[in-house]
């Protein structure tokens, strides 16, 4: 029997797998080289871990969708529940690692660590990032110390909690940051070091499952800026939202006419929930607009879209807006 660690890894495109015609230029294309390709492009992993592969997608993740989140989920849960499977990576895009870091936050129910992993520059271009960022995933969901940590994702060096990144930046590799929050830790050539663990519940702490569904509820993110009307509003209520997102100026606000057609679309049972544009601070209730009178849930400190992620998860289950205030307070 191996001493090493069992790590299985589930790929689904992204730069880290992109391939460009330059090793200097920027344009490239997401997912193009295969999980067998990645891994061993990376021969020193085996010095980690052993490992298995699989291939889930090959999207850029601009294209990740709701379906593939079930998937990813479905597979995280049956990998957790292996006793040869000590850890799992996940490699994504970076566009919505944040958003697909903290679904599985909410939903696997694992204290197996989670680690997803990505690149900014593609495989084949000068100083790729994608090879370290590799090891150091594997380095970290091998290690029985990431455990119980949530799902974590790791780049450049670092180790983010799935609740507190953000992509901040379009083109460096230090776009991952985790701004107000801080790390969970750092990982250098393989070596990990915690500093502190997530606060807020998460996977076996946390009350929500996707198992059995087949399908996610519409949630819509509407962006507020200056001279806002209600269309975008009344369109995401035509378009069958169940829940709708507001990335509100300031500490969540919207000009009086968005407001008016928020109001009505929570009065037609839409839930609506005020975050901000802002990329950080807390959306309190009641603070600029009265949320016990219009019917709205504060997201604090969650952006649109993790507000979003955490919306979609509590529409699954049927929730009081005092219940589903308390769930964006405690998730
Ligand atoms: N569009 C790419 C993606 O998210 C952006 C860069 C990256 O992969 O990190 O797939």
């Amino acid at each position: 029997m191996s001493a090493r660690p069992h790590v299985a890894v589930l790929a689904t495109g992204g730069t880290i797998a992109g391939a460009s015609p330059s090793a200097t230029g920027a344009s490239y294309t997401s997912g193009r080289l295969s999980i067998g390709a990645l891994l061993e492009a990376v021969p020193e992993l085996g010095e980690l871990a052993e490992l298995s592969g699989e291939q889930i997608t090959a999207i850029g993740s601009q294209d990740m969708t709701g379906a593939i989140w079930l998937e990813l989920a479905r597979r995280v849960a049956d990998l957790g529940g292996r006793d040869e499977i000590d850890g799992i990576v996940i490699t994504s895009g970076t566009d919505t690692i944040e958003e697909t870091a903290f679904f599985l936050h909410l939903v696997v129910d694992t204290s197996k660590p989670v680690v997803l992993t990505g690149a900014m520059r593609p495989a084949s271009s000068l100083s790729a990032d994608g090879p370290l960022n590799l090891y150091n995933a594997v380095a970290v969901a091998a290690d029985r110390d990431a455990r119980g940590k949530g799902v974590l994702v790791v780049a450049n060096d670092k180790i983010h909690g799935a609740r507190s990144v953000v992509k901040a930046n379009t083109t460096v590799v230090d776009t991952l940051q985790s701004p107000g929050r801080g790390l969970i830790g750092t990982v250098h050539f393989g070596e990990p070091r915690y500093f502190r663990g997530p606060v807020h519940g998460h996977t076996l702490a946390s009350p929500f499952s996707v198992d059995g569904v087949e399908a996610l509820p519409r949630v819509d993110i509407v962006f507020a800026h200056a001279d806002m009307d209600g269309k975008l509003i009344e369109a995401a209520v035509v378009a069958g939202a169940r829940g709708i997102v507001l990335a509100g100026v300031g500490s969540g606000n919207l000009s009086s006419s968005a407001l008016e057609a928020l109001t009505a679309a929570a009065a037609a049972g839409v839930t609506c929930v005020r975050s901000t544009r802002l990329p950080t601070g807390f959306v309190a209730r009641n603070v600029e607009i009265n949320d016990d009178e219009h019917g709205f849930v504060a997201a604090y400190d969650l952006s649109p879209q993790k507000a979003r992620v955490l919306l979609l998860l509590s529409l699954l289950g049927a929730h009081s807006g005092t219940e589903l205030q308390e769930l964006f307070q405690r998730f």
